[in-house]
């Protein structure tokens, strides 16, 4: 459920009409719902009591520093992946025992960072990772708290490019040489282990692969405390899937996986941990666009709009499905029209939607692309030199612009012509 309502014939968001907004701050330019946000993460926390627990964002899903600081403020947990993501959960006002750290390539330098300022822990992703952490935690006099991301070699079922749970894939330690490798961390100085990581993959749509994963986990759990190590936190991941196509698709919800980790390790006296992004802010967020041109094909008309795959690149990386409403709804119920709908971008790549059946539109008028709120403009680039758009939140009556759109002269300004040239 989301709060983008059409109210009157116009879309709305939360109590917001979205022509009000584009009036304002001009299009293309993405808009996220407070109340949408707050209750997809109120609906983890709700499905994960009364086991001890923390829902950490994944903040890479959606970053911007206003929309963590309305999760951080509800008490959500941050889960990032790079100095920078950390820097932003500081900035929000999460403390660092709400931050976990995840990603196969944390440096030296983003360990200090997170040492000195705060971790909950980092999910430690390789032996050398192992090595490097325990150096730079034994050399500032400190001790950094881990789990460590085991493989668990399991089929995600969703698109190859972010499944991550399978044997071929770079993320963790193979589950089969946790023992090994659990040995050794526990021998390093520097290290402490508190317990165990895994995610296994993005936009799962099916629980069975969450339960074979979990399943293993709960064995491991208890492999690795006979053997002498102390595991009382799993982090379980992110991963569950949206309705992307709402006319067809219906993705288990927060509540089932909720039950599911319940029976798969609730009795294992862990405290639990997931790290939802893509249910979090996938739905709580649109990008709106404008027809530039309406363009006769041969084949399918195109609808030229001003958003394009620089701003929104899923379509043209995952060949994502996004559904595209007017923000007028069209009242005659006219039959649809038929559309390509594209980016002024100069790349066939930059396509949205081939051969979609719109209500028809003409210059001018304003779209919206549901299910934008993740990973949309944090992938956002400036290719063709298009200035990233900005971001608005809205909360009831009131919106506020939480990243604006950059002048052409700071864009410009960023380059340097050296003095020799
Ligand atoms: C991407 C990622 C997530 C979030 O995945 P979603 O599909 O957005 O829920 C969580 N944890 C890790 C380690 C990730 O890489």
């Amino acid at each position: 459920m989301d709060h983008f309502l059409y109210r009157n014939g116009t879309l709305h968001a939360e109590d917001v009409a979205v022509a009000d907004i584009a009036a304002q701050v001009g299009t293309p330019f993405y808009v996220y719902s407070a109340a949408t946000l707050a209750r997809h993460y109120t609906l983890f926390t709700e499905a994960l009591s009364p086991l001890p627990h923390l829902v950490c964002f994944a903040i890479k899903s959606l970053s911007n520093v206003a929309v963590l600081k309305l999760l951080g403020d509800l008490g959500a947990g941050m889960d990032v992946v790079s100095g920078g993501e950390y820097r932003r959960a500081v900035a929000a006002g999460v403390p660092g025992d709400r931050i976990v750290f995840s990603g196969v390539g944390k440096t030296r330098e983003e360990m200090r960072l997170a040492l000195e300022g705060g971790i909950r822990q980092f999910n430690v992703e390789s032996e050398p990772e192992l090595r490097a952490l325990s150096e730079v935690a034994s050399s500032m006099g400190t001790t950094a708290p881990i789990t460590i991301r085991v493989n668990p070699d399991v089929d995600a079922r969703t698109h190859e490019k972010i499944a991550t749970g399978k044997k071929d894939n770079k993320f963790g330690i193979p589950i089969s040489r946790a023992s090994e490798v659990y040995a050794e961390a526990a021998k390093l100085p520097g290290l402490q282990v508190i317990g165990i990581d895994v995610h296994i993959g993005s936009q799962l749509t099916e629980l069975e692969p969450f339960e074979q994963a979990y399943k293993k986990v709960a064995d491991l759990t208890l492999r690795l405390r006979s053997e002498g190590h102390t595991i009382s936190r799993l982090d379980l991941g992110g991963g569950l899937g949206i309705p992307y196509e709402r006319s067809n698709s219906a993705p288990p919800l927060p509540h089932d996986y909720g039950a599911l980790i319940k029976r798969t390790v609730g009795h294992l006296g862990c405290e639990i941990e997931i790290e939802p992004g893509r249910l979090i802010s996938g739905n709580s967020g649109l990008l709106v666009s404008k027809v530039i041109y309406v363009k006769s094909g041969e084949i399918s008309d195109f609808l030229i709009v001003d958003a394009a795959m620089n701003d929104l690149v899923r379509p043209s990386m995952y060949g994502a499905h996004h559904d595209i409403i007017p923000v007028t709804e069209s009242k005659a119920a006219t039959e649809a029209h038929t559309y390509d709908v594209v980016g002024p971008v100069c790349e066939t790549g930059d396509t949205f939607a081939k051969a979609r059946p719109l209500a028809p539109l003409a210059e001018d008028d304003l779209i919206a692309f549901r299910s934008a709120g993740a990973y949309g403009a944090v992938m956002a680039s400036e290719y063709n030199t298009r200035p990233l758009i900005p971001e608005v939140l809205v909360k009831d009556d009131q919106f506020a612009v939480i990243r604006a759109r950059p002048s052409y002269e700071e864009i410009l300004n960023r380059d340097t012509i050296p003095l020799w040239l």
